[in-house]
């Protein structure tokens, strides 16, 4: 009981409120399975397609890659010394915010990015099917409505418009594209950012 009581008082001083006894370092982290959890790191590796050595390492306690682009990125730049970098992570990886401060970090970055919508499965359009045209400020449908921006929103932090056409009821085309009332397109304040990523990405097909 004393042993048991001395660790209580450990953890107490400890600022996550963990101690692994095995490991001084690591810590619990959640997975995606239910009820479940693993006590380690999520360690990151940058290695150099051309040699096939590893650069750069780091460990993390973040549950997953979404945050990590931009700093692993920035750790195989100083590494290698290459001031035109290009790097080549996983869609685990990808998250708007990081694609754009990689770029602004003056790296180029090749993630594919998470399709989560099952849309163009079921044979109906998703996002990929409006095209945004830059000089108005909205974006045009498969029916070639258009579709101006009607809201902002600040969800996390980020700013989010959205645009919808007010003419989906009369739709020919309406069951392929929503079940609401109009179909509604959201876009990101940074969105050329990633469209500019998407099209890079279509452009270099070999390099994944
Ligand atoms: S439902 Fe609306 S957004 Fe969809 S194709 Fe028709 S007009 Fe365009």
């Amino acid at each position: 009981m004393s042993e048991v009581k001395a660790i209580e008082e450990a953890l107490e001083q400890t600022p996550d409120k963990q101690i692994s006894l095995t490991d001084p370092d690591a810590r619990a982290m959640s997975t995606n399975a239910r009820s479940s959890g693993n006590v380690g790191y999520n360690v990151q590796t940058a290695v150099d397609t051309q040699h096939n050595l590893i650069v750069a390492h780091d460990f993390s306690m973040a549950m997953g890659d979404r945050r990590l682009l931009t700093t692993m990125s920035k750790k195989a730049r100083e590494a290698t010394g290459i001031e035109d970098l290009e790097v080549i992570a996983d869609r685990g990886y990808f998250a708007m915010e990081e694609i754009k401060s990689t770029v602004d970090a003056g790296i180029i970055p090749y993630v594919p990015k998470t399709v989560t919508s099952s849309n163009r499965k079921m044979g109906l359009y998703d996002r990929r099917d409006f095209l945004y045209i830059e000089a108005d400020d909205e974006y045009k449908c498969p029916a070639g409505e258009r579709l101006p921006r009607q809201t902002k929103t600040n969800p996390g932090n980020m700013v989010i418009y959205r645009y919808w056409s007010k003419n989906c009821g009369s739709c020919a085309l309406k069951l392929k594209c929503t079940i609401g009332k109009e179909r509604r397109v959201s876009r990101w304040e940074h969105g050329k950012v990633i469209e500019t990523h998407e099209r890079r990405m279509e452009e270099n097909p070999t390099m994944m």
